[in-house]
């Protein structure tokens, strides 16, 4: 296609002009596999299509809310209906009411929520309500999870468990990322020797417990088993950033699918985000009464927000809840996810490609290795070259997975079989290629 006739590009380098980089999210810009980013121009259940009138089956599902696929019926009502009674009032609401009590009967380790407007939003004031609650500075986080660009997250591991962290962004003071202590994910030693050195001034751990930003890894189940027992121990508080796994990998969310596993088990605080908001700008954070007493206007500790639970964001979360909970909702799902992650795993055997894949309801993996890996360090190890041959070859047949390695996939409710057969094989494709 020729620069005449390309609208992607055409857009792309107008949007060059007057946004840095051309996006306002940076893995949108393509940079990790090259190539012109897909601008959408409209969507409908599984499918997008792009400033070329070009249709894409879409794995990502904006990083997945879109759980429903686009335009579900019910939520567009929802939304419709809701933006005629008004954008936003900047007074309370009895749809915030609902939709908390609604996100609370699925997330039983919560007594209370704060809605917010975005999930880094909500990491932020979880991050600074554990700190106000325990009187603490410190916390740990583990490479390769995201929990949003708060200034004191952005961080990597410094050189040594006695050392903190380095920021990973220019603009963020060694100050301000001095109490953040950066471990890798499921290294249960590691993880017990910092306790050992810094426990009494943990004021909480988080982890993400399905990371979905180093594309799919699992904690183990005797890491998470450490990860609540030394936090118990020590008193700091024990935050499952659930903004990508919540309401996508179980209506439970993953600390469901952990307490299978480890009986009682439940986190101290959740941080919610992605699919509450059903596509609409809406994140929360919650936790037991005692702790949630502590914010404003009730407690010592700040925090506000002028969209704070939306009037349309929560119409639109709502609704979303609404279809997630009726029965056999995530089995379905989650059958799709398996039979998508079968497909190529037999496709790749079938060509010699090593590939490992892994899903819970409807988020998945797939990495070009034998075996899954079991932290950040391994995932970037991957080939890059054959990725991006990998993520092209699937992009030129119609098929739209993330454009990076470090990315997870989503499924949604509208993705058919027809869908799943045509990744496959596209995917077949390209696997006797490389
Ligand atoms: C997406 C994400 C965030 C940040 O949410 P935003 O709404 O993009 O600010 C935080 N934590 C996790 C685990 C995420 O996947």
């Amino acid at each position: 296609m020729t620069h005449d006739t390309d609208r992607n590009l055409q857009l792309f380098q107008r949007a060059q002009k007057v946004i840095p980089g051309g996006v306002n999210s940076p893995v949108r810009a393509f940079k990790a596999v090259g190539g012109t980013p897909r601008f959408v121009a409209r969507a409908q259940g599984a499918h997008f299509w792009d400033a070329n009138n070009k249709r894409y089956i879409d794995y990502i599902g904006s990083w997945g809310p879109m759980i429903l696929g686009h335009g579900h019926p019910a939520v567009l009502e929802a939304v419709q209906k809701a933006a005629v009674e008004g954008f936003s009032f900047g007074a309370p609401t009895e749809r915030e009411v609902e939709l908390a009590e609604e996100i609370l009967s699925l997330v039983p380790s919560m007594d209370m929520v704060r809605l917010v407007s975005s999930g880094t939003e909500a990491g932020m004031s979880a991050i600074r309500l554990a700190r106000g609650a325990t009187g603490r500075s410190k916390l740990i986080k583990f490479e390769g999870c995201y929990h949003g660009h708060a200034d004191a997250l952005l961080v990597k591991a410094g050189s040594g468990l006695a050392t903190f962290g380095n920021p990973t962004s220019a603009g963020v003071p060694p100050e301000v990322v001095q109490h953040t202590l950066v471990l890798e994910y499921n290294n249960v030693a590691q993880l017990e020797d910092a306790f050992a050195l810094h426990g009494k001034d943990l004021a909480c751990l988080i982890i993400e417990p399905i990371a979905g930003n180093m594309n799919f890894v699992r904690a183990s189940v005797p890491f998470m088993t450490r990860c609540r027992e030394l936090c118990t121990q020590y008193g700091a508080l024990f935050i499952f950033d659930e903004v990508m796994t919540g309401f996508r990998v179980a209506l439970g969310s993953a600390q469901s699918v952990y307490a299978k596993a480890i009986p009682g088990f439940e986190p101290d605080m959740t941080v919610m985000g992605k699919v509450i908001g059903g596509g609409m700008p809406l994140a929360a954070f919650g936790a037991r009464r005692a702790v949630m007493e502590q914010m404003a206007p009730l407690g010592p500790v700040y925090q506000a927000g002028t969209l704070s639970g939306n009037p349309i964001a929560t119409a639109c979360g709502l609704a979303t809840l609404r279809e997630i909970r009726k029965p056999g909702f995530y089995e379905a799902l989650a059958a799709k996810t398996q039979k998508l992650m079968s497909g190529m795993k037999a496709a790749a055997d079938q060509s010699g490609v090593p590939l490992s894949v892994d899903s819970e309801g409807g988020m998945f993996g797939f990495f070009l290795f034998d075996a899954l890996p079991q932290n950040y360090a391994k995932v970037m190890t991957t080939d890059n070259k054959r990725f991006n041959a990998l993520f092209h070859g699937m992009l030129d047949r119609g098929v739209y997975f993330a454009p990076a390695l470090y990315e997870a996939g989503f499924m949604s409710a509208a993705h058919s079989d027809e869908d799943i057969a045509a990744t496959v094989q596209a995917a077949a494709e390209i696997f006797r290629t490389l």
